[in-house]
C-alpha cells in the first residue's frame, strides 16, 4: 500500500486529495501548508515540516504554488521519495529544478491529472499532426474566479501536444492573449485565450479552423474530484519507479 504525504494540503486540491484518499483506502501520512492555515488531513492539523511529511510517506503530492517548488523538491530528494508535482503556473526554471531533481528522485509533472485530458492531449497531438498550417489551433479555457495563473497548466498541456503534433517548440508558435492593434494570425501559431468566473472547475476547448470547417474537440471537468483521483492514481504508480521524469501518459500507458 503506497501512503502520501500532502503539500498544499490546506488548498482545494489538498483536501480533495485527503477525501478520495479516504474513500480510495489509500494511507496519508499528513499534510503540509504555509504557517497560519487551520486545516486538518487525515483527522489530523496541517503543519509546515516538509522534510518531517517526506520522512513519513512514500510519495509526496504536490498542489500548492510554484514558489515552493523548489523547498518541495529538495526535500523530496532528501528522503529519496517520490512526488507529484501538480502545481501549475510553473516556468522554465521549474522544469530545470524538476529535471535536475529527477536524477535523483522518480518525479511526476503534469498539468492535468485527469484521464480524459490525458487522452484528449494524445488525440490533439494526432489530429495536429495530420493537419497542415492552414488549419489554425486555437486553444479556450475556463476557469473558477480563484485560480491564479494563465494561460491553465492544462491549456499549455494542449498547446505543447498540438506543438509536438506539429514538430515545432510551443514557444516559437504560442500567441498568449491577445489585445489591441495585433495584426493578422501568423500561420502556424498556436493561440490561448482564458476566461474567469464562477466555479467552473475547468473546462478546455482546442478548436482546428480552416476555411469554411472547423473541428472542436473538448474536455469539461465537473468537479476537483476527477483531478484528486487521477493523481493519487498516479502516486501509486510512481511509488517503486527508479529515478527519472514521468508524464500522466506514462500511468495510463500511453
Ligand atoms: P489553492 O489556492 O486552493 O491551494 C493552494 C495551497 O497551497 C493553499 O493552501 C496555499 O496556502 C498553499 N501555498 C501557496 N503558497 C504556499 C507557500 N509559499 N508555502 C506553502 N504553501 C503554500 O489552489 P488549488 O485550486 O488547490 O490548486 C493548487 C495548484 O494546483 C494550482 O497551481 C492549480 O493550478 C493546480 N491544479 C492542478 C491540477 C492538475 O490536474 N495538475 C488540477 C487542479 C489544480
Amino acid at each position: 500500500m503506497t501512503t502520501i504525504g500532502i503539500l498544499g494540503a490546506a488548498g482545494r486540491m489538498g483536501q480533495a486529495i485527503a477525501d478520495v484518499a479516504a474513500q480510495a483506502g489509500v494511507a496519508v501520512a499528513g499534510g503540509v501548508d504555509r504557517a497560519g492555515v487551520s486545516a486538518k488531513v487525515a483527522g489530523q492539523p496541517v503543519g509546515t515540516d516538509v522534510a518531517a511529511l517526506a520522512s513519513q510517506c512514500d510519495v509526496l503530492i504536490d498542489f500548492s504554488s510554484p514558489v515552493v517548488l523548489g523547498a518541495h523538491l529538495e526535500a523530496a530528494k532528501a528522503a529519496d521519495r517520490a512526488i507529484v508535482v501538480g502545481t501549475t503556473g510553473l516556468e522554465p526554471e521549474h522544469h530545470a529544478l524538476i529535471d535536475a531533481a529527477a536524477t535523483h528522485i522518480p518525479i511526476l509533472q503534469t498539468g492535468n491529472t485527469s484521464l480524459g485530458v490525458t487522452l484528449l492531449a494524445a488525440v490533439v497531438r494526432d489530429v495536429a499532426s495530420r493537419l497542415g498550417d492552414d488549419w489554425d489551433i486555437e486553444i479556450v479555457e475556463m476557469h473558477h474566479r480563484h485560480k491564479v495563473d494563465a494561460p491553465s497548466g492544462t491549456a499549455l498541456l494542449l498547446g505543447e501536444a498540438a506543438a509536438k503534433g506539429r514538430a515545432v517548440p510551443l514557444a516559437d508558435v504560442a500567441d498568449r492573449g491577445r489585445d489591441g492593434i495585433t495584426g493578422m494570425r501568423q500561420p502556424g501559431h498556436i493561440g490561448f485565450a482564458a476566461l474567469r468566473g464562477g466555479s467552473v472547475a475547468g473546462d478546455h476547448q482546442v478548436i482546428f479552423a480552416t476555411d469554411g470547417e472547423r473541428i472542436e474537440i473538448g474536455h469539461r471537468a465537473e468537479s476537483r474530484v476527477i483531478f484528486a483521483k487521477g493523481a493519487i492514481k498516479a502516486a501509486q504508480w510512481l511509488h517503486g519507479k527508479p529515478a527519472g521524469r514521468y508524464r500522466m501518459e506514462d500511468v495510463l500507458g500511453l
